[in-house]
């Protein structure tokens, strides 16, 4: 019988696919690592058979401590899965107690001359399952080693909900004091094409260099290898599927440029700085949060279903514009389930699809309805963020007034009062 990292044909209806069986008991899905360093999940139900085409030997591992200069800062890396160490999985077929910091060290050597590491596995996950259960895990092991009197921390994750992971980190840690940096990699770290080492040591720089305190993420700024940017942790978005450089700030600038070369770090706009403050964790997340969609050919029911939900995020299309409007009977039933949701408690905000740009209350009638329904837009927040602010707002605080209130309030830089021309696509 196949076992996690052994070299494997899968056998389906479909056809068969082959490459590391990576271990994966909980769910019904077999997953491959394949050759391209990307993991794929097959239904339990569609397997055939599973041959092993290569038994796995496994490695004697070099443990051993890390010596410590005491001249340079300490920085913990927490793991939680993703491309990024995909080098270790496809070693160790994703035995997961391999990863620890002489191997990180193992990849990138240079690493060791900018500070000295440790290093948690909190998961082993790919980003799309990450749950608000997640965000409290790594809040906890942020705080123990914040505790420990690290100078930084880089959290290593998958790139394709990273952005909300920053956005529910930075509203968590309140008064951070210390640089928390999320780092990805579009490309595992075995393909010469990889950002991940590029990435890692730029954010480690970054940690040693500055006096910036508070959540990041760092990603390539280009597709080439010249810099990483430092991106706001509210303000992200992963925009390519597969570009080195897919994240972006939206309506807003990075935080800084660190160049790969020189290694110069150059601050792009101002910054919170490192304090004696006292790290507060605010962990709480209402797990009955929605977000919808705007479209054309909208019927009621797809808002009635969010009844007895404590909060909706709807994207709206322009502006902040939702199908509510006459003529149309069913625009008008629209703005009735919106009315009832209102009504019933739940906190209704509005955000904009076209992500570029503030949403309005004012200008055309249909948000000129809605916002007499009762429902709280958020300037030029991203939907995302508006989704996981509006669960941690409702999570931690209680007055619902006070709620609606602090949606709308710039709490950790994810509303931009005055957003620059430049902050748009180049
Ligand atoms: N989809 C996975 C994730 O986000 C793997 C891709 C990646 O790490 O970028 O975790």
């Amino acid at each position: 019988m196949a076992k996690p990292g052994d070299r494997v044909k899968v056998v389906t209806k479909e056809g068969e696919i082959e490459g590391i069986l990576m271990p994966n008991e909980e769910t019904d899905s077999v997953v491959v690592k394949l050759d391209n360093g990307y993991n794929i999940g097959i239904d339990k139900k569609k397997v055939k058979k599973i041959d092993a085409v290569k038994k796995y030997s496994a490695k004697t591992e070099k443990k051993g401590k890390l010596s410590v200069n005491k001249k340079l800062p300490t920085i913990s890396i927490l793991h939680t899965g993703g491309t990024i160490a995909s080098k270790v999985n496809y070693e160790t077929g994703g035995v997961i107690a391999k990863f620890d910091p002489a191997e990180l060290i193992g990849l990138f050597p240079e690493l060791k001359e900018i500070a000295n590491f440790d290093s948690r596995l909190i998961e082993q996950m790919f980003s799309e399952d990450m749950r608000f259960e997640h965000y409290k895990k790594i809040a906890g092991a942020v705080e123990k080693e914040v505790k420990k009197g690290v100078d930084g921390i880089i959290i290593t994750h998958g790139t394709d909900t990273l952005a909300y992971s920053s956005a529910a980190l930075a509203f968590v840690l309140e008064r951070l004091n210390i640089p928390v940096i999320l780092v990805g990699a579009q490309r595992s770290s075995d393909r010469g094409s990889s950002d991940a080492a590029m990435n890692l040591i730029c954010a480690s720089e970054f940690i040693a260099k500055t006096d910036f305190a508070g959540v990041g993420i760092c990603m390539h700024e280009k597709p080439d290898d010249k810099n990483s940017v430092i991106l706001p942790a509210c303000k992200t978005r992963k925009m390519h599927t597969s570009r080195r450089d897919a994240f972006k700030a939206i309506n807003d600038t990075p935080i800084a440029m660190i160049n790969y070369d020189t290694r110069k770090i150059r601050f792009l706009r101002d910054y919170g700085k490192r304090s004696d403050s006292k790290l507060v964790i605010k962990e709480g997340f209402e797990d009955k949060i929605g977000l919808i969609k705007c479209h054309p050919n909208m019927f009621r029911e797809q808002f009635d279903f969010f009844k007895g939900y404590k909060g909706l995020v709807i994207e709206g299309t322009g502006l902040g514009h939702a199908p509510v409007d006459p003529p149309q009977r069913l625009n008008i039933n629209i703005l009735e389930s919106i009315k009832s949701l209102v009504k019933s408690g739940t906190i209704v905000v509005m955000t904009s699809q076209c992500l570029f740009g503030s949403t309005h209350p004012h200008v055309y009638t249909a948000a000129i309805n809605l916002s007499k329904a009762g429902v709280v837009y958020c300037k030029d927040m991203l939907s995302e963020t508006a989704f996981i602010k509006l669960s941690w707002l409702l999570g931690n605080y209680k007055d619902k007034e006070e709620i609606k209130r602090l949606i709308a309030t710039d709490l950790r830089g994810e509303i931009n009062p005055r957003i620059e021309p430049e902050q748009y696509l180049e």
